[in-house]
């Protein structure tokens, strides 16, 4: 999508800290890390929330899980770590391409704000 800042990292176009990617999914390290390890998650394909996801999007989404496991892994993450979404204006979501924050590296407070 044309305007999508994810988007446009996926198609290279600006910039990022890319950790893992296949065919489907791209890891990247957030901007504006709020823990030691604060990465993002992202399908290849634009889906703006959960409530636009299709029944045909579950291996995507599959695929996005499995990524997480394998890259906190990969980070040393054994003693644990988040997988968080924020879906829409009361969650705070401010990139309207869905994804997931994993975050580790620290004691994490619960429940989040
Ligand atoms: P949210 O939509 O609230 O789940 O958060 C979007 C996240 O994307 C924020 O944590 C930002 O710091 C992060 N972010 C925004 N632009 C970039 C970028 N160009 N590269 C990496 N992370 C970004
Ligand atoms: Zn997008």
């Amino acid at each position: 999508m044309q305007d999508c800042i994810f988007c446009k990292i996926i198609n290279k176009e600006i910039p990022a800290e890319i950790v893992y990617e296949n065919d489907s999914v791209l890891v990247f390290k957030d901007i504006r890390p709020a823990a030691p390890v604060h990465l993002l998650l992202i399908p290849k394909k634009h889906i703006p929330t959960f409530f636009d996801l299709e029944e045909k999007d579950s291996g995507i989404m599959g695929d996005l899980q499995l990524a997480a496991g394998r890259v906190a892994r990969e980070m040393g993450l054994e003693k644990g770590f988040r997988l968080i979404s924020n879906c829409n204006q009361d969650a705070g979501q401010l990139v309207f391409h869905i994804h997931y924050h994993l975050m580790g590296g620290r004691p994490l407070h619960w429940p989040p704000g």
